[in-house]
C-alpha cells in the first residue's frame, strides 16, 4: 500500500497527507471519485494474458488485468491503485467496470466464433463483502450476453477464509449458476486444506513466487509438485502463473501441472491484439512443442 499511495501521490491523484501516511476517510472517499472520473474518461484499460496448455500449447484462455492510462500517458500498474481503491467504495466500482468490460470482451470473441476461451477476472476479497455481488455477476452476464461458463473468477484465499459465510453463499450462487472459480495465489495465504472442501473451485492458480523459485530452489520445487499432486486428488485443476522460461515449462511439465500462464507464454496483450492472437495460435499454439515432439 506505501509504495502505493506515494506513485498515486505522485501522480497528483491523492490529496496532502497527514503525519502518519495513512489515507483518511475523506482522501478514501475523493479517490473513488477520482475513479469514477477515470471510467468516465475513458482512462482505465484491460489487457488480456494468455493462458495454455501446458502439454500442447493450446491456448485455454485469458485473464482480465487491469491498468490506469493517465491523460499525460503515464500507465499506473494494478498493485499501485487496487489497494488504495481497496481502502474504499473505489473496490465495488473498479471491480464492476473490469467485470463488464470483460464480459464485454469476451462476449464479442464468442461472437465471432471462438467458443471454448473463457475470461477469468480477478475478484478482491472486499467485493464479496457486498451481499449483492451474485445479482450484479448475473447481471452483468445478462446485459453482455455472456455465457456464465465462459466466465472464470479468480479469488483469493483471503476472501475464502476471512469472507465467511455470506462469501461461501454467493460464491455457491454464482456457481450454481455455472460462473466458474479459481483459487488465485495458492500458497501464499492460509492454503487451508479444509477449506478447499468447502468451496465449488475447480482450479488452483500457483503463485509465481513458487514457480520463478522452482527450478534453483528444491523446497519450492518440491512444493509445485505436491501442490499439483493435492489438486488433482481432489479433482481440481492447476495453473502455474509467472511462467518465463522454457525449462520452468519442463519442470511444470514433468509435475503434471496442468495449464500455464506468464511472459514464456505471452505478455498480457491489449484488447485490439486478442482476436490476432486467437487466429495464430488456432494454428500453431505458441507455448513450445509438446513432450518429445
Ligand atoms: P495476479 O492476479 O497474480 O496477476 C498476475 C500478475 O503477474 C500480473 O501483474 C501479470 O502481468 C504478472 N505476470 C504475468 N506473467 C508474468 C511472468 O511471466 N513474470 C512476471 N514476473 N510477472 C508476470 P499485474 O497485471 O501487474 O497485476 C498485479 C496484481 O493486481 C494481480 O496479480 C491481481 O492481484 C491485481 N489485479 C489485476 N487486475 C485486477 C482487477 O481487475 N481487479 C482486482 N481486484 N485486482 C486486480
Ligand atoms: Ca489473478
Ligand atoms: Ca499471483
Amino acid at each position: 500500500m506505501v509504495a502505493g499511495i506515494k506513485a498515486l501521490t505522485e501522480a497528483g491523484l491523492l490529496g496532502p497527507l497527514p503525519a502518519d501516511g495513512i489515507p483518511p476517510a475523506d482522501v478514501v472517499a475523493a479517490f473513488a471519485d477520482r475513479l469514477r472520473e477515470a471510467i468516465q474518461r475513458d482512462e482505465l484499460r484491460l489487457t488480456y494474458q494468455p493462458q495454455a496448455d501446458a502439454h500442447t500449447g493450446r491456448l485455454t484462455g485469458f485473464e482480465a488485468l487491469v491498468r490506469w492510462r493517465l491523460p499525460d500517458g503515464t500507465v499506473l500498474p494494478p498493485d499501485v491503485f487496487v489497494p488504495m481503491a481497496e481502502a474504499g467504495e473505489g473496490i465495488h466500482i473498479l471491480g464492476e467496470w473490469v467485470l463488464r468490460r470483460a464480459c464485454e470482451t469476451a462476449a464479442a470473441w464468442l461472437r465471432h466464433g471462438v467458443t471454448d476461451v473463457p475470461v477469468a477476472v480477478n475478484l478482491s476479497s472486499l467485493q464479496l463483502e457486498n451481499e449483492g455481488l451474485a445479482r450484479t455477476v448475473l447481471g452483468v452476464l445478462t446485459e453482455t450476453g455472456l455465457p456464465a461458463a465462459n466466465l472464470k473468477l479468480e479469488l483469493t484465499e483471503t476472501a475464502l477464509f476471512q469472507g465467511g459465510d455470506q462469501a461461501r453463499q454467493i460464491l455457491l450462487e454464482l456457481r450454481g449458476a455455472g460462473v466458474r472459480l479459481v483459487l488465485d495465489d495458492f500458497g501464499t495465504g492460509h492454503s487451508s486444506l479444509a477449506l478447499l472442501r468447502k468451496v465449488p473451485v475447480e482450479a488452483l492458480k500457483i503463485d509465481k513466487h513458487f514457480v520463478q523459485a522452482m527450478v534453483e530452489d528444491r523446497d519450492a520445487a518440491a512444493i509445485v509438485h505436491a501442490v499439483v499432486a493435492l489438486a488433482h486428488a481432489l479433482g481440481l485443476q492447476v495453473i502455474a502463473e509467472g511462467v518465463e522460461t522454457a525449462e520452468q515449462l519442463l519442470f511444470l511439465r514433468a509435475y503434471r501441472c496442468d495449464r500455464i500462464q506468464g511472459f514464456h507464454f505471452s505478455r498480457p496483450l491489449a484488447a485490439e491484439d486478442v482476436p490476432g492472437f486467437i487466429a495464430r495460435n488456432a494454428q500453431f499454439g505458441n507455448a513450445g512443442p509438446p513432450p518429445g515432439g
